[in-house]
């Protein structure tokens, strides 16, 4: 196993990465919001987190992958402003906030599906953990963090020194800026909910009792306690885009650490943005583009993948069609070169890690060691074009190691497929008299020129087969 290495978000250094548990690595990444469809910016994130889980089981550590489904509690605006966008998707669209949140999480896993992105080991909803998260406030409560105003729960992120260390904040200094503040009951801007009972918003479809009232809890506080009822207190990697830095994560910490006293997560992981010229992408605003808009476009889920691999994901990423384009071109001619080199290598079984030609080997150990440097993706395909391409290397040492490398890139090798060309009737007149030289060839029992002319329509994509009624010949299908 190579030395792994991650940029942490926490002291923004890269850190080499030990697990808290050897051989085990407990991973939580926030899922989706399920108002409406994940857009391609959303997916992106889900992309990187998916290499990022591949990557660590090829190292051979043994990951438990935990998504919170959010389908309750989360506001418009992060801190807590705005509406409820669950209760207002369901208004919108004349159903109820369960129905809504049942066909956009289909929606989102058949993305993810299509996309090559293994579904997390644990998914859970954040309604069917509420007790879990009642329980985590009343540990919060205990501890002195917390005040009620306006009949809503507040986390006090004055009583607990290190908040903000994750985004650099410094509370002197925002208190000090201009900022106009949305809710009068809290006693400092970035304090939060932790559960709502006065709601703003009337008839809030879904309600729990709680020792605070009748009400919701507030969006941060779900990851928190699902993480921890799976992961435990403490755990190894949490990942997810860079706007929940501010607020999302730095109250995730807060809350966490202030329930149990303890460090909670090790290495934060968080995947930049995807942009287009024409602004942020937003599910709110619905000015996004879905995987389903580009497959309606004519691309594969796969070269959406492959458009994501391109870019580092501590990177931004700019989206336009003549990208997605170029990225389209770019799979296919890889996808081209390995059924070629499928083709040359023939039907032999492809030889395992251990026997492989050395240069084939010095390829895969690079790869390796990009992906554990911080996941340099977009190097590691590089590295994969590169062994496709040297044509000093055997055929099927490069197919068994490309092979070997698409278990962590997705893109698709192992499932190509070559569609069977239309020969001509030329072409077809050529192959027949090839076969039938070697029927004369095989009569004279001269073996080598058989064999020779059998390797000759190999190389043509022909096979043939040989039966009681003579041989037959048909195209290879890589
Ligand atoms: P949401 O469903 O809004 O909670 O977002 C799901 C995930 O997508 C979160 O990890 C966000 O940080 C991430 N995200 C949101 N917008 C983008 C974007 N434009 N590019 C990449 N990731 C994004
Ligand atoms: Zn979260």
């Amino acid at each position: 196993m190579p030395v792994i290495t991650f940029f942490n978000t926490l002291g923004r250094s890269m850190e080499e990465f030990k697990p808290l548990v050897p051989g085990k690595v407990g991973f939580y990444g926030c899922g989706p919001t399920v108002y409406n469809y994940a857009h391609i910016g959303n997916l992106r994130t889900y992309v990187f987190e998916d290499i990022l889980v591949r990557s660590l089981r090829r190292f051979g550590l043994d990951v438990t992958h935990v998504m919170n489904i959010t389908d309750v509690g989360h506001l418009s605006g992060d801190d807590d402003s705005g509406e409820d966008k669950m209760l207002r998707s369901a208004k919108e669209r004349g159903q109820s906030v369960l129905q809504i949140a049942s066909y956009y999480t289909d929606a989102f896993f058949a993305d993810t599906e299509r996309l090559g992105i293994a579904r997390p080991d644990v998914v859970c909803k954040a309604t069917e953990h509420v007790q879990d998260m009642i329980r985590l406030i009343r540990r919060i409560e205990a501890g002195g963090y917390t005040y009620s105003a306006g009949g809503n729960l507040y986390f006090d992120v004055s009583k607990f020194p290190r908040y903000g260390e994750l985004a650099n904040l410094r509370l002197e200094e925002l208190k000090a800026g201009a900022r106009i503040e949305v809710d009068e009951n809290k006693k400092n801007p970035q304090d939060f909910v932790l559960w709502f009972t006065k709601s703003k918003f009337e008839n809030q479809a879904l309600i729990w009792d709680s020792p605070w009232g009748r009400g919701y809890p507030g969006w941060h506080v779900e990851c928190s306690a699902m993480s921890m009822k799976y992961l435990g207190e403490s755990f190894d990697i949490h990942a997810g885009g860079v706007d929940h830095i501010p607020v999302h994560h730095t109250n995730e910490i807060a809350q966490s650490e202030a329930a149990t006293g303890k460090p909670w997560v090790r290495y934060w992981l968080h995947a930049e943005f995807l942009v287009m010229d024409k602004g942020k992408m937003s599910k709110s605003k619905g000015n996004f583009i879905t995987l389903q808009n580009l497959l309606d476009g004519g691309f594969e889920a796969l070269d959406y993948r492959y458009f994501c691999l391109g870019g580092h994901y501590r990177s931004q990423l700019s989206f336009s069609d003549d990208a997605m384009a170029q990225a389209r071109a770019s799979r296919k001619a890889m996808l081209e070169k390995f059924l070629d080199l499928r083709t040359h290598a023939g039907t032999a079984e492809v030889p395992n890690r251990s026997r492989l030609h050395a240069g084939v080997l010095a390829r895969l150990e690079r790869f390796d060691k990009l992906l554990a440097e911080d996941l340099a993706v977009p190097r590691a395909l590089a590295e994969l074009w590169g062994l496709l391409k040297d044509p000093s290397l055997p055929p099927a040492d490069v197919v068994a190691a490309a092979l070997d490398m698409d278990t962590v890139l997705g893109i698709g090798l192992a499932g190509a497929r070559r569609e069977e060309k239309s020969l001509s009737d030329e072409e077809r007149s050529k192959i027949q008299a090839l076969v039938d030289r070697r029927t004369e060839a095989k009569k004279a029992k001269n073996w080598a020129e058989a064999d020779a002319l059998r390797q000759e329509l190999k190389d043509l994509g022909i096979v043939l087969e040989d039966g009681p009624r003579g041989t037959v010949w048909k195209q290879l299908k890589a």
